[in-house]
């Protein structure tokens, strides 16, 4: 069995491990590594290191750190295979989704803001003929970037990129549930010779390591995408200390189905928004409305597509893997029952699915379809985050907005209709930080990405991310 190891000064290391949490690989519901359960001795090395590496690499300039940068990207792209693996025997999903969404996004990741920060300028203000003023961005020290489990390497890099680039040095943690690819990270990082120190990972559980990061009075920053839970413990701790901070968190996001869509461009891209990773990216559409003229006809071809999905080993060639763990398996099984006692019909799925031979002992569901719930019930409200959408009729243009608007989270929001009066009138009404029009996932790495509520605070993405990792600090010069 592999034993992971932290990265810490350039090395991987497990000196002064103390304890090992077991990975699980969620096909399978077996133990197949240990990892590191990381302790404040480590943080205080790792913070040493990267205190002491930082200066020089902020020195070395936008086109020596973008170098880095890049040659990481090629290596991620060079071990597609091998990083796709791992990411599917760490989370379940497919191997086509990991191939082909997963490890290109974490090298484009890289590649971009490899790019983005050899075109990122500082403003001026010119005072008439009194003064000139400039904003220096300097890097802000040692930051944290901390992650969850459901895009491992995506959204780690998606965070690591624009620290380094901008010329930080960086204490990053993985989730403990899929610490494999950040793993095989450190060892491209040591591969392309990236200075020692200027990137440390510390594996390990949130409420101990994760925790200990957040609270260290010389990390600078935090960068965190999670649970919304647990972006409240974490602005908790890290308000005293006035940190810099950037939180994306969870979603229960609405997808608006007008008549005047187009029909069948609609039913896959509802399917591909809501059940893509078993409904575990936070983007996900989970609340599904529908103009009420189409509902009938909308239903019934998007239950007849839903149930051709296969489901199973993420190793073959299906569309929905295991879910993360026994545990959210749990969570969400308990979702669909309260579904029931909440007035909800199951239409489609709502079973656990137990396949035969490797995976059976997998964490897996099936894909599930919900009706006759009001926007009230707990199961429209709290995010579920597994392969469970909710349907729900609409008569007018402001209920679906009505709706749509109606809980405490604001992410994304879909809306699928060729009227494109509406799509504005729509796109401007709606209380989210993410509009996708007859699209979902369209990603382009300039465009801000967060939410509004109680899906987080402040934006990833282009030079949002750029001026979160640096300090402005103006200069004002009288003529
Ligand atoms: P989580 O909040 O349980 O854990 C996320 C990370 O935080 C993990 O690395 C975990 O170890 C760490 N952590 C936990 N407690 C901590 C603490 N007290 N201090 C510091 N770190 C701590 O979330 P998860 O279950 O890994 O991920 C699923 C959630 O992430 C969902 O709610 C999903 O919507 C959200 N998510 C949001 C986005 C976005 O861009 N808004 C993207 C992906 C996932």
């Amino acid at each position: 069995m592999d034993t992971l190891a932290n990265y810490i000064n350039g090395q991987l290391t497990n000196e002064n491990t103390d304890n090992y949490l077991e990975n699980i690989n969620p096909a399978t519901g077996e133990v197949y590594s240990l990892l590191p359960n990381s302790n404040l001795n480590q943080l205080n090395t790792a913070i040493a290191a990267a205190t002491s590496a930082q200066p020089a690499w902020e020195a070395l300039g936008t086109e020596g750190r973008s170098y880095y940068l890049n040659r990481l990207a090629d290596k991620i792209a060079a071990n597609l295979d091998q990083l796709a693996a791992a990411e599917t025997e760490d989370t379940g999903k497919p191997i086509a989704l990991a191939t082909s969404l997963d490890i290109p996004r974490a090298a484009s990741n890289f590649r971009f803001f490899a790019q983005a920060i050899s075109q990122f300028a500082s403003e001026s203000h010119n005072m008439g003929n009194q003064a000139i003023n400039y904003t220096l961005r300097d890097p802000l020290g040692v930051v944290g970037c901390i992650s969850p489990w459901n895009l491992p390497l995506y959204l780690l890099t998606w965070k690591i990129a624009p620290a380094l680039a901008a010329g930080n040095s960086v204490i990053a943690k993985p989730s403990e549930l899929a610490p494999k690819t950040a793993y095989l990270l450190s060892q491209l990082c040591i591969d392309i010779g990236l200075p020692d120190g200027v990137l440390n990972i510390l594996h390990g559980q949130g409420n101990k390591i994760g925790q200990a990061i957040i609270e260290h009075p010389q990390i600078k920053a935090i960068s965190f995408t999670g649970g919304t839970k647990t972006g409240q413990i974490i602005a908790a701790s890290a308000a005293p200390q006035f940190k810099k901070l950037s939180l994306e968190l969870g979603g229960k996001n609405p997808a608006l189905v007008f008549a005047d869509c187009d029909f069948d461009k609609t039913i896959d891209g509802i399917i591909r928004a809501s059940f893509t990773n078993q409904g575990q990216v936070c983007m996900c559409s989970s609340r599904i409305y529908i103009e009420q003229s189409i509902y009938p006809s909308f239903k019934q071809a998007l239950l007849k597509k839903i149930q051709t999905l296969a489901v199973g080993d993420p190793l073959t060639d299906v569309i929905l893997g295991a879910l993360i763990s026994k545990d959210h398996q749990e969570k969400v099984l308990a979702y669909i029952r309260l579904a029931q006692q909440e007035g909800g019909t199951i239409v489609c799925g709502g079973t656990q699915y137990v396949p035969t031979g490797r995976c059976e002992g997998g964490f897996f569901i099936t894909p599930t379809v919900i009706e006759g719930l009001s926007i009230d019930a707990r199961v429209n409200q709290e995010e579920i985050f597994g392969p469970v959408i909710t349907l729900q009729p609409f008569n007018s243009e402001q209920e679906a907005l009505a709706l749509a608007n109606g809980t405490n989270y604001g992410l994304a929001a879909t809306v699928w209709t060729e009227n494109l009066t509406r799509m504005h009138r729509l796109a401007k009404q709606l209380d989210v930080g993410v509009v996708w029009a007859n699209s979902w996932m369209l990603r382009d790495l300039r465009t801000p990405l967060g939410g509004v509520k109680n899906s987080g605070l402040g934006r990833e993405g282009g030079w949002e991310a750029l001026r979160f990792f640096t300090e402005p600090k103006n200069v004002c010069i009288p003529y």
